[in-house]
């Protein structure tokens, strides 16, 4: 069993637009021609003609029972609407969670303006997902990615169970210890490359992540994701593998934790 946490469907080569039908079809090929049961495909903070709403998601995939949708939000320009509508969905079950983009909007996760997405989020017990490490683009702002700061919003609210997404690469020392320290932080692996990984990049990253778990411990926090298209799903695979890990310990990664967190009902699956 394979949960991809962290997929986008957004079109990031921006000289034409894809319809949101043959992106998700590419998704679903993609995931099965390397045996991914399940994938989160997380919506932007942005809405264009390349970043479908999470509205517009979430009626694309009703009819898949591999997918599902984190709600990507934006700092600077929610409503009330916004806010309607999010509660709609995690009413309905039709979200899994809600992904943040801290260095692509300059705001710190502790920020008050956030507040009311994070009760919401503990009310309807789904996990908050922020962006976190290097920015893909350089006008984003990295001091504000910096998975320190998450430890602030983890103390103040125990409750709210939170991911740091991409290990906070490259400060994945600083991500350890989070996870470590807060037992309602997770962690996800994705976007570590663009595309494959190159075997000097793997192996750099094959010691972060064993050192990460040599240091936090079994990792009951550490889940799978890609980032696809983003990276490469048979590279990440192949990464995986190399890990030096018990396989028990693999399957939480895999998919156990993921299962878990977003209460996804892996029965139905496969
Ligand atoms: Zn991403």
């Amino acid at each position: 069993m394979i949960i991809d946490v962290h997929t986008h469907i957004n079109n990031y080569h921006e000289d034409r637009v894809v319809s949101l039908e043959d992106c998700l079809n590419k998704l679903t090929d993609t995931m099965e021609e390397n045996k991914v049961d399940y994938s989160l495909v997380l919506s932007s903070y942005k809405v264009n003609e390349h970043r479908p709403s999470t509205k517009k998601v979430v009626e694309a995939i009703s009819d898949r029972n591999n997918l599902g949708v984190v709600a990507g939000v934006s700092y600077l320009n929610y409503d009330y609407k916004d806010l309607r509508e999010l509660s709609e969905f995690l009413d309905a079950g039709l979200i899994k969670g809600l992904k943040f983009y801290p260095g692509y909007e300059p705001f710190y996760p502790n920020d008050i303006r956030f507040k009311v997405m994070y009760d919401m989020a503990i009310e309807f017990d789904v996990p908050v997902m922020f962006h976190s490490g290097d920015t893909y683009a350089p006008n984003g702002k990295i001091k504000y990615s910096h998975p320190i700061h998450i430890d602030d919003l983890a103390v103040d609210y125990p409750d709210l169970k939170i991911v740091i997404c991409h290990v906070g690469s490259p400060w994945i020392k600083d991500c350890m210890e989070i996870v470590y320290k807060n037992k309602n932080v997770h962690a996800d692996i994705s976007g570590l490359t663009l595309g494959d990984f190159s075997d000097k990049f793997e192996r750099y990253m094959k010691k972060e992540i064993e050192e990460m778990i040599i240091y936090a411990g079994d990792p009951k926090y550490l889940l799978y994701g890609t980032d696809w298209p983003i990276s490469n799903m048979k590279s990440y695979l192949r990464f995986m593998d190399q890990l030096e890990l018990d396989e028990d310990k693999k399957e939480l990664i895999m998919w156990k934790n993921a299962a878990e967190l977003f209460k996804i009902d892996v029965s139905k699956l496969g």
